[in-house]
């Protein structure tokens, strides 16, 4: 037996094929039709304003940062993947941590509004796991503080709250499709924003900043999504609304088959939202359960079952920012660092697996 955390769920090869070999015909295999045909899908069916397709998620924010003109200190959550501070650090910006909501996992609000001083500029939120953030309540703390408000939305493509994408309008969301998400072009992002004035500056960022005379308006990157990529995201984009229907599904039986097992509980989504469920976690409170979330993991690895201690360790404490910023301490994100431990959850998974997994789970548990 051998169960992955997480595999991409591919389009069939043979919807996939007719797009490679118009591609090639045209010869135009970067900048093309297909970009735009990829952005144009995600804009109708988000129902959102400018979507600007990306080489990959982090250079999605590098340049959204950038391009916002962010200057100074930005709020960004340590329970997080750690493209959501390095975009900020490949900025010269300084991230200042901010501790995170343990049912929901993500930012704390309290800690938030704390954490704003004068050279705070900007807020990079999360919503962890495909689970919405509280948007009107954070775009509404955005507004008060004047604070620039930049998504990452890496697992939240399809996510909603009250049947609307997660998508902000005050503020801009980057979403992934990075092969460990639902929708993937293999490497690839989009950048979702009301404002079609910075879409248009996006566009040329993305682009080396060239306009194209070859006189550069400002310093940008190549972060340009190719022709083949977004073919693939494309065709892999139609099969999401079925990827997030079976993953509730799934979600929901692991915690039918899980719920009532001593010192386990799971990420709080609220009633009216919907999540990706980018990852299924679960968190095992070491005073109530048998084991620890480390311990579990080995165990289930002699099964062949693969887990995902994530997100560990939190990035305010990776070598990386130990380096880069003065020592901070977040005791809420350590403890809930510490304690999750992800489950293997991918689109095509069966519920015979998901069963298997919980009887190992429940056995090393209970
Ligand atoms: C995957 C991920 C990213 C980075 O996305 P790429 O497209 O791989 O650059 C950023 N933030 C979070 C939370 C992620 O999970």
């Amino acid at each position: 037996m051998n169960i992955p955390i997480n595999q991409p769920t591919l389009p069939d090869l043979k919807d996939y094929i007719p797009h490679l070999k118009r591609i090639f015909k045209s010869r135009q295999i970067t900048n093309n039709r297909y970009v735009s045909r990829f952005e144009e899908a995600i804009k109708k069916q988000l129902r959102v304003k400018n979507v600007v397709a990306v080489a990959n998620a982090t250079s999605g924010l590098i340049l959204t940062l950038k391009v916002l003109g962010v200057r100074g200190h930005v709020l960004v959550p340590g329970f997080t993947f750690c493209a959501s501070a390095h975009a900020i650090a490949w900025n010269g910006l300084t991230p200042v941590f901010v501790e995170c909501d343990p049912r929901t996992f993500n930012v704390d609000f309290d800690d938030l509004e704390r954490k704003i001083t004068p050279q705070v500029c900007a807020i990079v939120a999360v919503h962890v796991f495909g689970n919405p953030i509280d948007m009107p309540r954070l775009e509404r703390l955005a507004r008060k503080h004047r604070l620039k408000l930049v998504i990452d939305a890496a697992h939240a493509l399809g996510s909603q709250i009250n049947g609307k994408s997660v998508a902000s309008s005050s503020g801009v969301t980057v979403f992934s499709l990075a092969p460990t998400k639902l929708t993937t072009s293999a490497e690839g992002g989009v950048i979702v924003t009301d404002d079609p004035g910075f879409a248009k500056t996006l566009r040329l960022a993305r682009n080396y900043g060239n306009p194209p005379d070859y006189n550069c308006q400002f310093i940008g990157l190549n972060a340009r999504m190719s022709e083949i990529h977004a073919a693939l995201g494309l065709e892999s984009f139609k099969l999401l609304p079925g990827q997030i229907a079976k993953r509730n599904k799934l979600a929901a039986l692991y915690k039918r088959q899980l719920c009532g097992l001593p010192g386990i509980r799971f990420q709080e989504i609220a009633k009216n939202n919907l999540s990706t469920y980018n990852y299924f976690a679960i968190v095992i409170e070491k005073r109530k359960a048998k084991v620890d979330a480390a311990t579990l993991k080995h165990k289930l690895s002699t099964y062949g079952i693969q887990t995902k201690r994530y997100f560990y360790p939190p990035v305010h404490k990776q070598i990386a920012y130990r380096r880069y910023i003065r020592h901070v301490s977040l005791k809420v994100t350590e403890e809930l660092s510490n304690t999750t431990l992800c489950l293997p959850l991918y689109s095509h998974m069966d519920e015979a697996t998901v069963r298997f997994v919980c009887d190992k789970v429940k056995k090393t548990i209970a």
